[in-house]
């Protein structure tokens, strides 16, 4: 009798040592995901495993060439510089007058609107959090403006920053801006699923000796469908996905056709609904097709 209630002493002890446990663990797990989300996200990412980006090389295809000058002339080509590499190397063009179109305040390309207030209005959906954008199109005045007031190395030289072409924002949450941005719900949601909406987050934390700023996971670069999801899936910077489209190879990626080329001419196939071209800054110009 005297065991058996020892015994049961001994498992209620044992028992309500594990429930300590595990509220304490419970408790410092909250206190981490609340305090420091950024820290959680880290871990989280560094289980993404990334893909060698999922584009096909196309060697023949039926098609109609045409001079490049013919085929602008069709309704359903469009341009822009959206896909113009801006870095330290690559200043923007000579004469180059960014696009610009305003949505409460901000100032941006035309192309970009849509997929901002997507962007916006899906996160928001998701964490019941409104981000905002802090920094829009500059010109290069604010530009200098900006270098004159940050440490070296945060931004980029006068004539050489994404936000002077107009393809760029630096966005936040209310109370958590810059590198607090990830340690809110909506930071990290941002950086999660903004290449569905066309941005890629352009500075990431290990590609900093290729891109020459160091991490911002607030500075949203649009770069449009599909490039944002191909690069995001397999983490390439824009540098990276630049050089990896061989020139004047056809690339299929689901819906799309993608080249890169310096010719005067264009074959396109028989079939397709819509054509962007834009310059890379590199000496190519960038065809996007989408086919379907
Ligand atoms: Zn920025």
């Amino acid at each position: 009798m005297k065991k058996t209630k020892k015994k049961s002493r001994h498992v209620l002890r044992t028992l309500c040592i594990l429930l300590l446990a595990i509220c304490l663990l419970a408790g410092v797990g909250v206190g981490i995901y609340f305090q420091k989300g950024d820290w959680l996200f880290s871990v989280e990412q560094s289980f993404v495993r990334y893909e060698t980006p999922d584009l096909t090389p196309l060697f023949r295809f039926e098609g109609e060439t045409r001079p490049l000058s013919e085929w602008l002339a069709d309704e359903r080509v469009t341009t822009s510089y959206l896909l113009m590499l801006v870095n330290a190397s690559h200043p923007l063009p000579e004469g180059y007058e960014a696009e610009l179109t305003e949505y409460n305040g901000a100032r941006m390309h035309p192309l970009m609107v849509e997929n901002y207030v997507a962007l916006r209005d899906a996160v928001q959906a998701k964490t019941g959090v409104r981000i905002y954008v802090s920094s829009d199109f500059r010109t290069s005045e604010e530009q200098e403006q900006i270098i004159a007031e940050s440490e070296v190395g945060i931004a980029a030289p006068v004539g050489c920053s994404e936000h002077e072409a107009g393809f760029a924002l630096d966005v936040y949450a209310p109370y958590f801006a810059g590198m607090e941005f990830l340690r809110s719900p909506a930071g990290r949601e941002v950086n999660r699923v903004c290449s569905k909406y066309g941005f890629v987050i352009r500075y990431q934390k290990d590609k900093t000796d290729i891109t020459g700023i160091s991490w911002e996971p607030w500075h949203l670069r649009y770069v449009g469908a599909p490039h944002a999801e191909i690069m995001a899936k397999s983490g390439l910077s824009y540098e990276e996905y630049v050089d990896y489209l061989t020139p004047e190879v056809w690339f299929l990626h689901g819906d799309y056709l993608i080249l890169r080329t310096a010719a005067e001419a264009l074959t396109l196939p028989n079939e397709w609904q819509s054509c962007h071209i834009s310059p890379d800054n590199t000496g190519y110009y960038i065809v996007t097709l989408k086919i379907r």
